[in-house]
């Protein structure tokens, strides 16, 4: 079953492209379930198919020789899993895309991808607008995992993943935020501790942002600053 228009607006992406291209698009993409856990990118195969988020997150996953993990990034509606690689030839990721959050995506092969970005300035535009989003998005996150203390860093990442799902409560591990933030674990329940102030509660496997407003005046300047920017660059017209 091909998508249809109304699919495509769910994602900032593809609701920049032309109406022209849109229809283009729609008859090779592929409405798909994402599930908590299911590994859509892998170090080990060369990028088949190209994710556009409707709902849910994915998170992108670089592992170290050792076997430590890092996300470098995260992708919900905002975004695609395996653009900049999938536009540009099937290549090895480098890296491993795992569903964070549940949800729906739209689904492309990428060799249809490159083909389309090949035939259309419309489709192109749109794969180089993710490039840039892509890169400035991982510059501030890497200026502030480098520059802030890790409450902001915390923070930030929370308030993102909130924007991401529109869910305030996010159903997240401690561990797993010890990854995504590389710091060890008793450190990321240290920081949600002293974040209870902005109205944060956390439990077991989960952590609820009551006061959103409280906790982003407790957070540094990046997630305005990646917000601020992400609104720029995804705006029609
Ligand atoms: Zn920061």
């Amino acid at each position: 079953m091909a998508a249809t228009i109304q699919d495509l607006q769910q994602n900032r992406l593809l609701n920049l492209l032309p109406r022209e291209d849109q229809r283009r698009i729609a008859r090779d993409l592929v409405p798909v379930d994402l599930r908590r856990g299911d590994e859509l990118l892998d170090v080990s195969i060369p990028v088949n198919d190209v994710h556009f988020v409707l709902e849910g997150s994915i998170s992108v996953i670089m592992i170290m020789s050792d076997g430590s993990a890092f996300e470098g990034r995260a992708v919900g509606f905002e975004g695609a899993l395996g653009l900049v690689a999938g536009a540009g030839g099937t290549r090895r990721p480098f890296r491993r895309g795992i569903v964070q959050f549940g949800g729906k995506a739209l689904k492309i092969s990428a060799i249809r991808l490159k083909q389309l970005v090949e035939e259309s300035a419309g489709i192109r535009d749109m794969a180089m607008r993710n490039a840039e989003i892509v890169v400035f998005t991982m510059l501030q996150t890497a200026a502030c995992n480098a520059l802030h203390p890790l409450e902001s860093r915390l923070g930030r990442w929370l308030l993102m993943a909130r924007d991401r799902i529109r869910k305030s409560e996010l159903r997240v591990t401690h561990e797993y935020l010890a990854e995504a933030l590389g710091v060890h674990r008793p450190a990321v329940t240290l920081a949600l501790k002293s974040l209870r102030k902005y109205g944060l509660a956390s439990g077991r496997g989960y952590v609820r942002i009551d006061d959103a407003a409280s906790l982003e005046e407790a957070t540094c300047e990046c997630y305005r600053t990646i917000k601020y920017q992400l609104d720029e660059m995804l705006a029609a017209g």
